[in-house]
């Protein structure tokens, strides 16, 4: 058994209006988008690396800046990436968001379906937290929005 964390943050993007925010792949009508070259999935970028984490090759940066410039932006594409590399099965999958906005409680049941079709397991392998931390961080303040991901993989 085997246990990695992967981590990212973003900042948002307080002035492109037409850019969506995209988290797990599940778009947040009406909410800032986050910077980024790519479409800013930070959930989705944190999964990638957690799964480099077990793979140890990296996708994020030179791989996924080079796929970015070929004009392949989503990051569904990033984290299939990476899962090409993993041999082992995955147990599970834990996820912590810590952001002041959108609120995830309604999503998360949609972003828990939405990972599990991208990775290939069920949703119940999946859980999902989300926290403000009490506006300490600046994600918590509204400034962007942070992930910790942590797969366990058999
Ligand atoms: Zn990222």
């Amino acid at each position: 058994m085997k246990v990695a964390i992967g981590q990212d943050s973003h900042r948002i993007d307080f002035e492109k209006s037409d850019k969506k925010l995209v988290l797990g792949a599940v778009t947040f009508e009406g909410e800032r988008p986050l910077l980024a070259n790519s479409d800013g999935d930070v959930v989705l970028h944190a999964i990638t690396n957690a799964v480099s984490g077990i793979t140890c090759k990296n996708i994020l940066g030179k791989v996924a800046d080079k796929m970015c410039e070929n004009g392949i932006t989503d990051s569904k594409e990033y984290l299939k990436e990476a899962l090409k590399y993993l041999k082992e099965n995955i147990v599970h999958l834990s996820i912590s968001v810590e952001c002041k906005t959108p609120k995830l409680a309604d999503k998360m049941e949609l972003m828990r379906e939405s990972i599990a079709k991208i990775m290939n397991i069920n949703a119940s392998q999946i859980g999902i937290t989300a926290t403000s931390g009490e506006g300490l961080t600046e994600s918590g303040k509204g400034n962007g929005i942070s992930v910790i991901a942590i797969i366990t993989v058999e």
